[in-house]
């Protein structure tokens, strides 16, 4: 427990990303040499610079971890018809173990139908209704990247869930439902906040372990944290200066809490490395190579 004065422990997103994109890559060798690379199609529609930069990050992850990557990139111009298309080839390319369409997409396409195109064994955004459903029902399959990035944090800072009351803030598909379902998974009590949430300061004092997810920058602040607890950052904000900040007050949260995750450098990087991790469980499951990585 941090007590007044003293600062929170720093969870180093950078540093434990690194660790997990180094095992992936080990295994990767492994599968490899069983004759097996796994290969990842990322498919980015139109000219959106953050997604432009979001893709060519995947795309050298994937490539230093030993992954055979192909980026498909389409016009904005691309009609739905089009880029349906595009999922169907990938889905029936026996190369291509994982496929992850960037989103968001430009106006006129319809994401939810595309996602719903994808063959879900190959869904490693998670996002396909059949592996929401798994997750839901308490067995995932292949789960979002950002909510997999919390939890493989907490794990790796040695944070256990199980009997902690869980609080995050933000009710999305990407992040804070499927973070709340894994988080029940595990044992922890958990409660999902969202904008009509009432009284939502005193609701995460009661918070062992507080995830924000909400796109607000700085909007948790000192006195909404219990001393001691553990706080999860996942927001990424442009602040007036240019400068990435995240939902949490960090300078002011970090002398109450007793862990913290800072921005950049927190949950940010964990995206990418689940990305990895999910692309080699879904190349290792279609093998039939679990038990080898
Ligand atoms: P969404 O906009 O889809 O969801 C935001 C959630 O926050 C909604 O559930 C919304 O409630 C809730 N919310 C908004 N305002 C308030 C408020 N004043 N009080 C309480 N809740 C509020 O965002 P995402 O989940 O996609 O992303 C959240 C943040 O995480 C963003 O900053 C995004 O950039 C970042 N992000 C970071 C990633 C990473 O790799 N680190 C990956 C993905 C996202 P309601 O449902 O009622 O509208």
């Amino acid at each position: 427990m941090s007590l007044s004065g003293t600062q929170a422990r720093i969870i180093d997103g950078k540093a434990i990303a690194a660790a997990v994109r180094a095992e992936v890559a080990a295994r990767v060798a492994k599968l490899a040499a069983q004759g097996v690379v796994p290969g990842l199609s990322v498919v980015l529609v139109g000219e959106d610079p953050a997604s432009q930069v979001y893709v060519r990050n995947k795309d050298k992850a994937a490539q230093e971890a030993g992954f055979n990557v192909r980026t498909v990139r389409l016009p904005a111009t691309t009609s739905q018809a089009q880029l349906l298309g595009v999922v169907r080839e990938l889905n029936d390319d026996r190369a291509v173990h994982g496929i992850l369409v960037q989103l968001p997409l430009p106006r006129g396409l319809d994401a939810n139908a595309v996602v719903r195109a994808l063959d879900p064994a190959k869904d490693v955004d998670g996002l396909h209704p059949e592996n929401v459903a798994a997750l839901a029902v308490g067995a995932p399959k292949l789960v979002p990247c950002t909510p997999a990035g919390c939890i493989e944090l907490l794990d790796r800072s040695k944070i256990a869930l199980a009997g902690k009351r869980f609080v995050v803030i933000g009710r999305s598909q990407l992040v804070g439902r499927p973070l709340a379902a894994l988080a029940l998974a595990r044992d922890a009590t958990v409660t999902i906040c969202h904008s009509k949430t009432g009284d939502l300061p005193a609701v995460c004092r009661g918070a062992d372990i507080l995830v924000a997810a909400v796109g607000k920058s700085e909007m948790v602040r000192a006195d909404w944290v219990a001393p001691g607890a553990t706080v999860l950052d996942v927001g990424i904000n442009r602040g007036a200066d240019g400068k990435l900040v995240g939902d949490v007050a960090f300078a002011e949260v970090a002398e109450r809490a007793g862990a913290i995750t800072p921005v950049p450098g927190g949950v940010g990087p964990m995206t990418i490395a689940m990305l990895l991790a999910n692309t080699l469980q879904a190349a290792a499951r279609r093998a039939g190579l679990e038990a080898v990585v």
